[in-house]
């Protein structure tokens, strides 16, 4: 039977088509010279961006947020800076470091942030880069770090993010084996709805300023577009240079330390 063009509400016709995901890392309520720490006044500032955004929603582009790596700055900050503002966010953990490492959360905190609503992905057992893993690797980044979530906080996790943004064929695949559903990579480009099994998203620095990001929400999507090309270029860089000598030539210009956050990789 054809469709009716009357049975679809204005309601259904407004619906969003197109997600664009942001990704950050650590919030400080003072600027940082790690291009990876947002300062609390900024987040604040993007934040109010991405209600607006959210509710004019004009160009049917909408700001979906995700956090990495598990930083306390994201239970003790981010948290309840969205709450204020009925936004919410994914949190992504690396496993081994929940509850071990200085500065990061633990399962209370993240058993908190669950209950809360926000809901909970996977970001790999010690943040080893995957298409630098074995298979045997793989299992221990991917699996372990799910189970164990499900077992701490009684919930399935479906998501996970992968660290430094790389992956191949080989990873995806791992990652589907290991239950996954949908893997979020470091792509900056927008997402049709219903998501598909890979999720784009865009690296957010402490330096961006809500009037650039607002631009990247414009309808002839031309910002979001040059983005895409560069990060294909520095794609190409990556496979040209090997990883390691990109990673010190990344915290250089990006003045970040090699082995940190990107465990190893630097960038995302
Ligand atoms: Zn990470």
């Amino acid at each position: 039977m054809p469709l009716r063009v009357e049975s679809i509400s204005k309601e259904q016709t407004q619906q969003p088509l197109r997600s664009l995901f942001l990704l950050y890392h650590e919030l400080r309520s003072s600027q940082s010279r790690y291009s990876y720490v947002i300062e609390t006044g900024l987040f604040e500032r993007h934040m109010d961006l991405f209600v607006q955004l959210r509710k004019t929603n004009r160009f049917g582009l909408r700001p979906e947020l995700t956090f990495d790596d598990g930083h306390r700055s994201n239970y003790e900050l981010a948290a309840p800076l969205l709450q204020s503002r009925g936004l919410t966010a994914r949190f992504f953990i690396t496993v081994e470091w929940t509850g071990t490492k200085t500065d990061y959360m633990g399962w209370a905190e993240l058993r908190s942030l669950q209950e809360t609503g926000f809901p909970i992905g996977a970001h790999g057992w010690t943040h080893k880069l995957l298409t630098h893993c074995s298979d045997d690797e793989l299992k221990t980044e991917l699996s372990k770090s799910r189970l164990m979530l499900e077992d701490k906080l009684a919930t399935s996790i479906t998501t996970m993010s992968l660290p430094g943004g790389r992956y191949d064929r080989r990873v995806l695949a791992a990652c589907m084996e290991a239950g996954y559903t949908q893997v979020y990579t470091s792509v900056p480009q927008a997402e049709c709805l219903p998501l598909g099994a890979t999720v784009g998203r865009l690296n957010i620095s402490g330096s961006m300023q809500p009037e650039w990001i607002a631009k990247l929400f414009n309808p002839d999507g031309r910002v979001l577009a040059k983005l895409g090309r560069q990060y294909r270029m520095k794609e190409a860089a990556k496979k040209l240079l090997g990883d390691r000598l990109y990673a010190g030539i990344w915290a250089l210009v990006n003045r970040k330390e090699p082995g940190t956050d990107g465990g190893g990789g630097g960038a995302e």
